[in-house]
């Protein structure tokens, strides 16, 4: 059987590799870095495994947690208890567990009004956190009631400040005038459901097993998916050897949409559509320090606005001594063409104004994720159906990635099974023409 060619190793290309030999499909993932794992990757430097970027997970995700239990994977760290934020030059803390129940510091921080906006808005998340994603329809409820103007028009400036900017920040690394409220009702439903927790050892762990088996080409660009007569007819890859044209017949693209954007033809609507989806560029900082940085129960700050640290976490709540300083938010991204080393000394600059650093630096690494965190747009229900309706008038072509089924590896999981089942039920293209 020939192939499904499959474009990039993040989750969503892993995903799709996975659920394809689920079904006695082979594959050939084509990934133009040296690593597998995308935008949640786990490199290895010495002793240490630095996570460049995704690696929390709930324990409510279904397809996540599944492919941990046939991995065999069981062990597991809890995630932080709370947050500090920066508000109005102070370092509030924001307490997971308290902040439905009520926490009179918060409150007295975010004054009533803002105190009770934020606790309808989690709520409304909580309560509803079952429906609230792409395919129930309540999430275009959210849309049509919110979406008209960005987070900081609908709610009080000192949230904005705070909590909310908190959400923006961590999850989209952006800002709350950025967004749009459906994607904050969706981050806040999505990790507000059951138990946080991060793989022991790494999210390596989880893309190694994923990849096992699999054919993947490093090192291989695909510059070009080539069309004809309505039906995927060849890739264009970029390699050490060169540029060359392949011919295959069935393609799912794994990357983000604004580099699918660039390698393929789409109708006028599509290319629409795939242009009003936005990523906000950031650079993750790993850092290990021979001494805890992170104390005195403070074990994740966000900063301020205007700071180029948008947030900045222990790497687990028992390691205070290993430090991921993420440079998001507006005034991150002028910065992020400097050096490594800039921004690492930026990061630690910053960083000290709330926490002195006294301990000295062991080893550093330092990613750049030109993706951002996620892609989204504003109503984007109907942008998703714009895009899925141009990708659907082309044979043997299927998409999957963090722009459609929700922002987080969960999301990309899903997508990439929406996307091997749409593939293999597609009639073919002989069929389709004599009906
Ligand atoms: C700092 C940060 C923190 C995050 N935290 C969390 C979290 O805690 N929990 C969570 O669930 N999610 C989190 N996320 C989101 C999550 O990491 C992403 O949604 C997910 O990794 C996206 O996976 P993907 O496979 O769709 O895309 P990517 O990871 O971007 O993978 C795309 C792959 O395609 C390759 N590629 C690109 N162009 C080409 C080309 N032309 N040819 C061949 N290959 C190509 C890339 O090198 C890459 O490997 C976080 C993201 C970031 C950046």
């Amino acid at each position: 059987m020939d192939p499904v060619h499959i474009i990039g190793a993040g989750v969503s290309g892993l995903g799709a590799a996975h659920y394809l030999a689920k079904r006695g499909i082979p594959s050939v993932i084509h990934e133009t870095g040296s690593h597998v794992g995308g935008r949640a990757a786990c490199i290895r430097q010495g002793a240490h495994a630095f996570e460049i970027g995704g690696k929390n997970f709930s324990s409510a995700w279904p397809r996540f947690n599944a492919l941990l239990d046939e991995f065999g994977i069981t062990e597991f760290e809890d995630q932080h208890p709370g947050f500090h934020i920066v508000l109005r030059d102070k370092l509030v803390a924001l307490e997971k567990s308290k902040t439905l129940t009520g926490d009179l510091r918060l409150a007295s921080a975010l004054g009533p009004r803002g105190a009770l906006q934020f606790r309808n808005f989690l709520t409304y998340a909580r309560q509803n956190a079952d429906r609230l994603n792409y395919s129930s329809g309540l999430i275009e409820e959210v849309e049509r009631r919110w979406d008209h103007a960005t987070i900081d028009r609908h709610f009080t400036a000192r949230l904005n400040e705070g909590p909310l900017r908190l959400f923006s920040i961590i999850m989209g690394g952006a800002e709350p005038s950025e967004l749009h409220p459906s994607l904050m009702m969706l981050f806040a439903s999505g990790f507000g459901k059951g138990s946080h927790h991060a793989v022991a050892g790494g999210i390596g762990r989880f893309h190694d097993s994923l990849a096992a088996g699999k054919t993947i080409r490093f090192g291989a660009r695909v510059t070009r998916i080539k069309l004809f007569d309505g039906h995927v007819s060849g890739i264009e890859v970029q390699d050490e050897t060169g540029t060359r044209m392949e011919p295959v017949r069935r393609v799912i693209s794994a990357v983000p949409a604004h580099v699918l954007r660039q390698l393929i033809d789409l109708p006028a609507y599509g290319r629409v559509a795939f242009d009003r989806l936005r990523y906000y560029p950031l650079a993750l900082v790993n850092a290990v320090y021979d001494a805890p940085v992170f104390r005195d129960g403070v074990h994740s700050i966000m900063f301020e606005p205007g700071a180029p640290l948008g947030h900045c976490s222990a790497n687990r709540l028992h390691s205070p001594h290993h430090v991921r300083y993420t440079l998001s938010g507006k005034a991150a991204r002028d910065i992020l063409d400097r050096s490594d080393a800039e921004l690492v000394r930026i990061a630690e600059q910053t960083f000290s104004k709330r926490l002195p650093i006294s301990a000295k630096r062991l080893q550093v690494h330092v990613a750049r994720h030109p993706g951002g965190i996620c892609g989204y747009a504003p109503y984007f229900t109907a942008v998703k159906r714009d895009i899925l309706r141009a990708v659907d008038g082309i044979h043997g072509f299927e998409i999957a990635g963090d722009y459609l089924e929700g922002h987080t590896m969960e999301g990309c999981l899903t997508s990439a099974d929406l996307a091997v089942q749409r593939l293999v039920t597609a009639p073919s293209q002989s069929s389709a023409a004599a009906a």
